[in-house]
């Protein structure tokens, strides 16, 4: 997505979610299947691009929610994975990006290999692929949470209003978190971490911007 602010409506992206499908046109008439293909953008906060870092955006506050605002709620609700990414740090780079105890590229191919074996497996004989294809009465079968869990989660989107869609995206992110780690039960670490993978959503929530 890059930059929100080049005068395309992105409602067409909503749309495309919903059907599963992207329709190119606009002297390049085609389609692919959204079941086939990673769906990922990436932005700034704000037209100058450094945001929040207050002490080098330039941006007012007007300008920061005018640029947040072109992409819609609807939108953001139909993505998985939201997050927000801090630039590295220098001695990271330095090190080739490596940090001490953090899990290399080359390990975490290996564990989506298996994740995906797993899904594959479990799967078998229906037309699913990935846990994100769950629907309906399949989450309810393979996202099972213990009661605490299930209260624990229930609370937290009580809180935070969050909608049924979101609800079931985070089930379905807790499965694959469970099957990185190799686990046949969701527990409640793994709904912990898949709810970390959509803190990147709270910036775009009402007043955001001004608590910053
Ligand atoms: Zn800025």
């Amino acid at each position: 997505m890059g930059n929100p602010d080049f005068g395309l409506d992105f409602s067409f992206l909503k749309s495309s979610l919903i059907n599963e499908r992207i329709a190119f046109t606009g002297g390049c008439i085609g389609g692919a299947s959204l079941n086939c293909i990673n769906f990922v953008v990436a932005m700034n906060l704000c037209p100058c691009g450094y945001f929040p870092d207050l002490g080098k955006c330039r941006c007012s506050l007007l300008e920061r929610k005018r640029y947040m605002g072109r992409v819609s709620g609807p939108l953001l609700d139909r993505m998985d994975i939201c997050i927000t990414v801090e630039p590295p740090e220098i001695g990271a780079i330095i090190r080739d990006g490596r940090k001490t105890g953090q899990t290399g590229s080359k390990e975490m191919a290996e564990r989506v290999k298996t994740a995906r074996r797993i899904q594959k497996e479990r799967y078998e004989g229906t037309e699913i692929l990935y846990n994100s294809h769950l629907t309906g009465e399949m989450i309810k079968k393979h996202c099972k949470l213990d009661r605490p869990t299930e209260k624990m989660l229930g609370e937290i989107f009580r809180q935070r209003d969050l909608s049924p869609r979101a609800y079931y995206r985070t089930l379905k992110l807790s499965r694959t978190v469970a099957d990185l780690e190799g686990s046949g039960r969701i527990e409640k670490e793994h709904v912990i971490e898949a709810l970390s993978y959509t803190s990147g959503l709270d910036i775009f929530s009402k007043g955001a911007m001004d608590k910053i």
